[in-house]
C-alpha cells in the first residue's frame, strides 16, 4: 500500500485572503479582464495557499478543491454531464459561467444548499441525453501546478455516489443513482490518469454517506467502491465523509477495498472497535466548520483512541476549510481576549500540524499546548459567557411565555383593528438598496459623515419608500430596511454576546461571500435596535407599517455559534432579545411585526432521527420571540430558500398570524401541504419570483392568486412577492408591485 500520510486538511477556501477571486470574477464578467487574466489570478491564489500549507508542514495537500464557481459544477463538467442546452460550450469559460449563472436564453443549473451549510452548489442535471465522458483538464492542471512545486499532492474529487445523490433526474421514472453504472467507468479512467502522474492518494468526497441511506442505496455504495477499488491502475483511495457519523454506511464502505477513510470526529462519534481495522484513517479532530480554537488535549486523546482502531492515522480538519474565513491575521478590531479563543483557516492548519508534532513527542509542543489550554480555560470562565440576568430570565420562563391566545381570538381583534380588505397586499421587507444607501454606508465607515447626517439620509430613504407604497396602493407597508447591510449582521452588531469580523468572509456561492458574526457569549439587548426606523416610518402614514425582525433560528444559522452549550439554549437567548424588540415596536405604535425565519429548513439535521428535537426547539424559540405582544398585534413570519416538505408541521407550529412563503417557483403546492398539516392561519404564497428582473403581468399574478384561492379561500390569503426586494432595481420593483396591486384588486372583484 502507498505510504500513509500524517497531516492534512480535507479542502481549502477558494476566494483568497482578501476575496481576490471574487473581484477577479466580477472584473471578468464585466469584460474588464480576459480568461487568461482570470486563470492567472486563480493560479496565483492556489500557489500562495500551497506554499502556506508546505510551510505549515502538511505532508499531504488537497488539490482540486479550488473552483471558479462551484466544485459540484466542476464535477458535472469533469464527468461530461452538463445538460445538452450547454452543448458545445463545455470547453469554454463562458459556457461554464452560463451553466452557473444563466444567459439571456439559457437557464442556469438550479442552486441549492450544500448539506446543512450555507454554501450553495449547482445541482447536476442527469437525463436521457446524459452520456458521461472524462474531462479532467481542470483537475490535472491544478495537480501539475502542485507537482511542479514539488508538493505531496492529493487530488480531491467529489465521489460518484454523492454526485448522483445531489443530482436531479430529468426523467421522472429514474432516480439519479440509477446512472451509477454509466458513471463509474469515468471515475476508473480518472483514477488511471492520476496514477499515470504518480499520485499516491486520491480523495473521493462522499458526504452523502452521513445522511440516511436506504438499503438499496447502501448497496450502490458497496458496489461502486468495490468496483473502484478493483481498478488495476489507481492511487490509494481515501473516501472522505464529513458533517456527521457514517452510521450504517461505515461497515459498508469499510468492507470494500478502499485504503483510507476520513471521518468527522467533531460532528460524529468514534466508531466501534474492529471496523476500521486495516484502514488508514484521516481523523477530523479540528473543526472545519466553526471558528473555535481546538481543545488540543482532547484532540490528542481522540487521536490516541483512533490509533488503536486503525492501521495508521492522519490528523486533519473535520471537513474542508471552505466554511471558515481564511485567517485571523488582520482582525485587529476583535478584542484580544476573544481573538485568543479563535482559529480561522490558517490557524486550523497550524493546529493540525501542531497536533501531529505533539503526537510524535509531547515535549515538541508543550508551550503551544499550554497556551491553547489556557485559552480554553479563560473562555470558559469569561463573564460574558455567563450573565446572571440572562440565565435567571431563561430559568424563570414558563409555557405561557411561549403561547398566545387562540388564533381565532387574535384574528378577531386584528381584523377589527387593522380593517384590511380581503387579499391584503404587502411586501417581504426590503426595498432596493439604492446607490444612495450604499454611499451613506461607505461615507459612515470612512468617517465622512456623522451619525446625524446618516440618520437624515436613511429617513429620506424610508420616506420615499413609504410614499411609493402609498402611491402603489399597498395595504400593509414596510420601511424598506435601508439601514441593514445584512439581516443577521445588523442585529449582531447591536446585541451583546456577538462580535463581527472585518475580513471574515466565507463563500456562499460563486462570487458571493458572507461575513458571519461570531456568537460567543450570553445574548442581551442593551437598547432597542429597530424602533427608531420603523417608528419613524409608521409616523409618516396611516397605513399599518410592518416592523421587520430576524428570527432566532436564522440568526444562529448565519453566525458562528458558541459550542459550549446546546443550540437550543442559545436560540432562547436570542429569542428573548427579539421578543423585547417586538414589545418595544408595539409600544411605539407598530401594529404588525414580522419575524423572518428563512433558515428554518437549513439547520434541519441531516439524519431524520435528529429532526424532531431540532424542530421542537426551533419552534419553541420562535414562539418565545413572538409571544410577548398583545393579541391585537399581528405576527407575521417569512420563509424561503427551500423545499418545505420536511418542515411543514413546524411552520404550522410557529403559530404566526400570517406566514409568507416562497412559492412562485415551486407553484402553489406548499398550500396543499400546509392544509394537510392542519394549518389554518394567514398565508401569503409568493406570487412572483423576485430572483429575476422580469416584471410579471397582472394576468399572470391574478392567475397565481386564483390558483391559491382554490387551496386556501379568501379569508386567509395574502398577496406578496416571494422574498425581499433589496437586490432588485427600483423601476422593475415599481412596475411589478403595480401589477401585483392591480391583480389583487381584480381577483377581489371576483370574490
Ligand atoms: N425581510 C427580509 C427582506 O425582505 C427577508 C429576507 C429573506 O427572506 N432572506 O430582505
Ligand atoms: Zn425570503
Amino acid at each position: 500500500m502507498t505510504t500513509p500520510f500524517t497531516t492534512t486538511v480535507l479542502g481549502l477556501p477558494r476566494i483568497g485572503p482578501d476575496r481576490e477571486l471574487k473581484r477577479a470574477l466580477e472584473r471578468y464578467w464585466a469584460g474588464r479582464i480576459d480568461a487568461d487574466d482570470l486563470a492567472a489570478e486563480g493560479a496565483a491564489l492556489r500557489e500562495r495557499q500551497l506554499l502556506e500549507l508546505r510551510a505549515a508542514g502538511l505532508d499531504s495537500v488537497p488539490v482540486g478543491t479550488f473552483s471558479l464557481y462551484d466544485h459540484v459544477l466542476d464535477t458535472s463538467v469533469m464527468v461530461g454531464a452538463l445538460p445538452s442546452r450547454f452543448e458545445g460550450t463545455l470547453d469554454s469559460l463562458d459556457g461554464y459561467f452560463a451553466a452557473a449563472r444563466g444567459t439571456e436564453d439559457l437557464a442556469p443549473l438550479e442552486m441549492t444548499k450544500w448539506f446543512d451549510t450555507n454554501y450553495h452548489y449547482l445541482v447536476p442535471e442527469i437525463g436521457a441525453d446524459t452520456s458521461f465522458s472524462l474531462h479532467p483538464e481542470k483537475l490535472l492542471a491544478e495537480l501539475d501546478q502542485a507537482l511542479g512545486l514539488d508538493l505531496p499532492a492529493r487530488p480531491v474529487v467529489l465521489g460518484p455516489v454523492t454526485f448522483l445523490k445531489l443530482a436531479k433526474s430529468t426523467e421522472r421514472s429514474r432516480m439519479p443513482l440509477s446512472w451509477i453504472e454509466q458513471l463509474l467507468p469515468v471515475y476508473v479512467d480518472l483514477l488511471g490518469r492520476l496514477a499515470d502522474r504518480g499520485v499516491g492518494w486520491v480523495q473521493l468526497d462522499e458526504p452523502t454517506l452521513v445522511t440516511d441511506l436506504a438499503p438499496n442505496e447502501l448497496e450502490v455504495v458497496r458496489a461502486a467502491y468495490t468496483a473502484l477499488s478493483a481498478a488495476q491502475h489507481r492511487p490509494a483511495i481515501l473516501v472522505a465523509s464529513y458533517f456527521g457519523d457514517l452510521g450504517p454506511a461505515l461497515p459498508v464502505i469499510a468492507a470494500t477495498g478502499v485504503e483510507g477513510l476520513a471521518i468527522d470526529l467533531v460532528a460524529g462519534a468514534l466508531p466501534d472497535d474492529g471496523i476500521l481495522a486495516g484502514k488508514h484513517v484521516v481523523a477530523g479532530v479540528v473543526d472545519g466548520r466553526n471558528v473555535w480554537r481546538t481543545d488540543l488535549g482532547r484532540a490528542v486523546e481522540l487521536l490516541d483512541r483512533v490509533e488503536h482502531l486503525a492501521s495508521s492515522v492522519a490528523v486533519s480538519t473535520s471537513c474542508s476549510l471552505l466554511h471558515v474565513p481564511y485567517t485571523l491575521a488582520g482582525e485587529d478590531a476583535l478584542d484580544a481576549e476573544l481573538c485568543s479563543w479563535l482559529a480561522f483557516g490558517a490557524e486550523k492548519v497550524a493546529e493540525v500540524a501542531l497536533l501531529d508534532r505533539a503526537r510524535q513527542d509531547g515535549s515538541n509542543a508543550a508551550a503551544e499546548f499550554a497556551s491553547a489550554a489556557a485559552a480554553v480555560t479563560a473562555r470558559r470562565a469569561d463573564p460574558r459567557l455567563h450573565r446572571d440576568e440572562v440565565r435567571e430570565r431563561l430559568a424563570s420562563l414558563t409555557e405561557a411565555d411561549r403561547r398566545r391566545s387562540h388564533a381565532d381570538v387574535r384574528r378577531g381583534r386584528q381584523d377589527e383593528l387593522l380593517g384590511l380588505p380581503p387579499l391584503p397586499t404587502t411586501t417581504i421587507g426590503s426595498y432596493p438598496q439604492t446607490p444612495q444607501i450604499r454611499r451613506a454606508r461607505v461615507d459612515t465607515r470612512l468617517g465622512r459623515i456623522d451619525r446625524a447626517e446618516y440618520v437624515r439620509r436613511m429617513r429620506r430613504e424610508i420616506e420615499s419608500v413609504i410614499r411609493l407604497q402609498e402611491q402603489l396602493g399597498l395595504d400593509v407597508l414596510v420601511h424598506g430596511e435601508p439601514e441593514r447591510n445584512d439581516m443577521v449582521q445588523y442585529f449582531a452588531e447591536q446585541l451583546d454576546g456577538f462580535a463581527t469580523t472585518s475580513n471574515g468572509w466565507v463563500q456562499s456561492y460563486g462570487s458571493r461571500c458572507v461575513r458571519p458574526p461570531i456568537l460567543f457569549g450570553d445574548v442581551a439587548r442593551p437598547a432597542p435596535m429597530t424602533v427608531e426606523w420603523i417608528g419613524y416610518a409608521q409616523s409618516l402614514t396611516d397605513h399599518p407599517v410592518k416592523g421587520m425582525l430576524t428570527g432566532p433560528v436564522t440568526i444562529l444559522a448565519w453566525s458562528f455559534v458558541r459550542d459550549d452549550q446546546p443550540l437550543a439554549e442559545t436560540a432562547d437567548q436570542v429569542a428573548l432579545a427579539i421578543r423585547d424588540e417586538t414589545v418595544d415596536l408595539e409600544a411605539a405604535g407598530v401594529r404588525i411585526v414580522q419575524v423572518d425565519e428563512p433558515a428554518l429548513r437549513e439547520l434541519l439535521p441531516l439524519r431524520a432521527a435528529d429532526r424532531p428535537d431540532y424542530l421542537r426547539w426551533a419552534v419553541e424559540a420562535f414562539r418565545l420571540a413572538t409571544s410577548g405582544v398583545q393579541d391585537d398585534t399581528q405576527v407575521h413570519t417569512h420563509l424561503c430558500y427551500s423545499e418545505f416538505g420536511d418542515v411543514i408541521e413546524a411552520i404550522a407550529g410557529l403559530d404566526a398570524d400570517v406566514t409568507s412563503v416562497e412559492a412562485a417557483r415551486s407553484r402553489m403546492e406548499v398550500l396543499d401541504d400546509l392544509n394537510e398539516a392542519g394549518f389554518d392561519l394567514g398565508i401569503g404564497p409568493g406570487v412572483y419570483d423576485i430572483h429575476s428582473p422580469r416584471v410579471p403581468s397582472v394576468e399572470e399574478i391574478a392567475g397565481s392568486l386564483r390558483a391559491a384561492l382554490a387551496s386556501v379561500g379568501s379569508r386567509r390569503l395574502w398577496v406578496n412577492p416571494d422574498c425581499g426586494l433589496k437586490t432588485r432595481g427600483t423601476a422593475e420593483v415599481t412596475a411589478s408591485l403595480r401589477n401585483l396591486v392591480e391583480a389583487a384588486r381584480r381577483v377581489r372583484g371576483e370574490l
